[in-house]
Order: C-alpha cells, then structure tokens, then sequence
C-alpha cells in the first residue's frame, strides 16, 4: 500500500515508499495527520511491520514546488478530462475518444495549448467538424484548463484508492 506525502499546507506532493516515510519520520520531517494514525503506524513499525491501509502524511515545513507544466499530448488530455467527452459527457476507453480543437486549426485556433484541446467522443467530433462549438449547439461541460504536475491528477489518477482518502480528509475540514 502506497503512502501520501503532502506538503505542510496539505497539497499532495507524492506518493512516496514505505522505506522512504521511515527516513522522514527518523529525521522528524513528516508528522502524521492525527493521533490515532500516529500511535497505529507507530504500533505497526515498532513490530517491524508496516502500517496497513492508506497512510497519509505530511511534511512538518512547507516545500516550495516549481509550476511544471506537462505536454497536452493524448495522454495527459485523458487524465486532465478523465476520459470524458467535453461536450456529451460520454465517458470511454482511449480507443472510443479523440482530441478536438475547440477552435479549430483551419480558423487560427492554437494546435498545442491546453486551453483549446479536449476530449471529445467521435460522435461529437464529428458533428463539430471545423465549427466553433456554439456554432452546431455544442458547449464544454468544463473551461479547458492546463494540467500541472502539482496538481497531482496523475498521481490520484494511478492510486484510486489515495485519491478517495484525500477527498475523505478534505471534507472532513
Ligand atoms: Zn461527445
């Protein structure tokens, strides 16, 4: 099971080995989220065993973390609209999806900007053709927005089962 490490202001930062949390917490980097994941974890690695489940925690000081932005290539498109179309919320395997324009190329529209690619159904595509969206009734469901590496999309996108204990912990807040 994996372990989160988020910065002290909460932000994911990584997903991190086991090894690696018991040099953080030797070095009294991280503190866990509360006193009852401490004292299990704790528990758990004084019987030379590793903490079951989710473990979550956090850096005790804030790390600055450039913006890195990935490439909107066909892969982080998928993650950033989860395999969604933009327009009819159809969701589908890649092979189902394509990239849409939003303004098309043919009418100046940018070829490799976040803010004018999403994904889109072939249905969709092919109704929008070379319009703008407005133009054959279409609207996106969301701004398309760039994905950025601290959004830690992928991350989440990778481990389902971190992204659902985070959400937990943020709506516990
Ligand atoms: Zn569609």
């Amino acid at each position: 099971m994996a372990v989160l490490l988020l910065n002290a202001s909460m932000q994911p930062l990584n997903v991190i080995s086991h090894r690696r949390l018991i040099v953080l917490l030797t070095k009294e980097r991280v503190a866990f989220l509360d006193e009852a994941a401490e004292h299990a974890a704790a528990e758990a690695l004084a019987g030379r065993r590793l903490p079951e489940g989710v473990v979550i925690v956090r850096l005790l000081r804030t790390i600055h973390v450039p913006r890195r932005l990935l490439r909107p290539n066909r892969r982080n498109l998928l993650l950033r609209d989860d395999h969604t179309c933009q327009y009819c919320g159809h969701v589908g395997s890649a092979a189902e999806l394509t990239v849409d324009h939003v303004v098309p190329v043919s009418r100046g529209g940018a070829a490799d900007r976040w803010e004018n690619v999403v994904v889109a159904c072939k249905r969709c595509n092919w109704r929008k053709a070379s319009h703008l969206p407005q133009e054959v009734g279409l609207h996106l469901r969301r701004e398309p927005r760039p994905l950025t590496q601290e959004y830690a999309h992928i991350i989440f996108l990778r481990y389902p089962e971190l992204k659902a204990a985070y959400e937990r912990l943020l709506s516990a807040a």
